[in-house]
């Protein structure tokens, strides 16, 4: 399972990812589902991830930056491949140039990409990103309802109309309806526009929320979108980290840098070959877990840069060259995330690059 020239494995389920995204649509009776793979597919691998999600039937998919997208659309010749963070100023040729969609948030944007399109003499696609509550990215509501009768939108090839939730993994929240019914006044507004609404966890709001077109990131790779909840997801990420030494301390000797934590007794220590620079984050430290042989072991001390110490006392004998699970079974990427006070997104994005890497197909189900 591990390699010896590498401290850790992980271990990536690309069947998990094709079923998960069938899960998506089908949670939204058979809706064209797209595919977030922003961040390098959430730290899963675009390379592996994008070609895994075209050969199950995906065929749009959205990244952060121009860089992302060049590197997708080198991946997948015939997507439809959008950029989520916009137009910056000068990137236009760029975009045009690798058939890439921008999603246009400001009068600037649309317009620079508009003029684009005049110079091409066709309107190239794009969407137009309407903010109904983050204020991060796009148009204000007032704005896209005084826009929606301008010719530029045509002029701008807008052939997509999109906004982001705020809280969408709170379905209680009220800022849900809010931004739900403002939607339905941009769709009112702009009939013949198709549009996208929901992200993972806008795909479990029920109906209302899906539109035409969903667009999962995080569910894709195993996060929960309903938290509180059951995972609706199949797990993806599979973390084991080699032990590279075990001993035995008496009650009063102390652990790690800092000597943050005291043995309050005999104990049995495991060494991983794991620590932050891994991406396994340091805020864990105390608070984070392993499964040595199945048993669930804490994390003590201080989380170092290459090393992790685990308290194994009640695990059943590990030895050096042995493995501890890191991330997988009940030690999921939302319960990684809790551990370290953040949320499973960041522990994803976190995979560093130092681990061996498998991909795996599953069984496909
Ligand atoms: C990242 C992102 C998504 C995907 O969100 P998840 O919560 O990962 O499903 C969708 N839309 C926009 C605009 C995003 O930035």
């Amino acid at each position: 399972m591990i390699e010896p020239s590498h401290g850790a494995t992980l271990t990536i389920d690309l069947g998990a990812i094709a079923a998960n995204w069938r899960r998506l649509a089908a949670e939204a009776g058979g809706l064209t589902c797209a595919a977030v793979v922003k961040a390098d597919a959430y730290g899963c691998g675009l390379a592996r991830v994008a070609p895994a999600l075209w050969a199950a039937g995906c065929r749009t998919f959205f990244v952060a930056h121009l860089g992302e997208a060049v590197a997708a659309r080198a991946l997948l010749p015939e997507a439809t491949l959008y950029v989520l963070n916009g137009l910056l100023p000068g990137t236009g040729p760029a975009l045009a140039a690798h058939g890439l969609r921008p999603v246009l948030g400001s009068r600037d944007e649309l317009i620079e990409w508009a003029t684009l399109c005049a110079a091409s003499g066709v309107p190239l696609p794009a969407a137009l990103h309407v903010d109904t509550g983050m204020n991060r990215l796009g148009f204000s509501v007032a704005d896209a309802l005084v826009l929606a009768g301008d010719s530029l939108l045509a002029q701008a090839g807008i052939d997509l109309l999109m906004t982001h939730l705020v809280s969408a993994e709170l379905p209680e929240d009220d800022v849900n309806a809010r931004q739900a019914a403002d939607f339905a006044r941009l769709r009112a507004a702009l009939p013949h526009l198709p549009a996208s609404f929901a992200n993972s966890s806008g795909v479990y709001l029920g109906a209302s929320a899906h539109h035409d077109l969903l667009r999962p990131g995080y569910a894709l790779f195993g996060g929960n979108p309903t938290p509180g909840r059951p995972n609706p997801m199949r797990p993806v990420v599979r973390l084991d980290a080699a032990i590279v030494q075990v001993r035995t301390v008496t009650g009063g000797e102390t652990a790690g840098y800092n000597a943050r934590w005291t043995a309050d007794g005999p104990r049995r220590l495991a060494t991983l070959s794991l620590g932050y620079a891994d991406g396994y984050p340091r805020s864990a430290s105390g608070r984070g877990a392993a499964l040595v042989n199945g048993v669930r072991c804490p994390m003590v001390g201080l989380i170092s840069m290459d090393l992790v110490i685990l308290d194994v006392t009640d695990a059943p004998e590990p030895k050096r060259g042995d493995t501890a699970l890191i991330i997988g079974d009940s030690l999921d990427i939302d319960t990684v995330g809790r551990a370290a006070g953040t949320i499973g997104y960041e522990i994803l994005t976190g995979l560093g690059s130092r681990y061996v890497r498998h991909y795996v197909t599953g069984t496909g189900a």
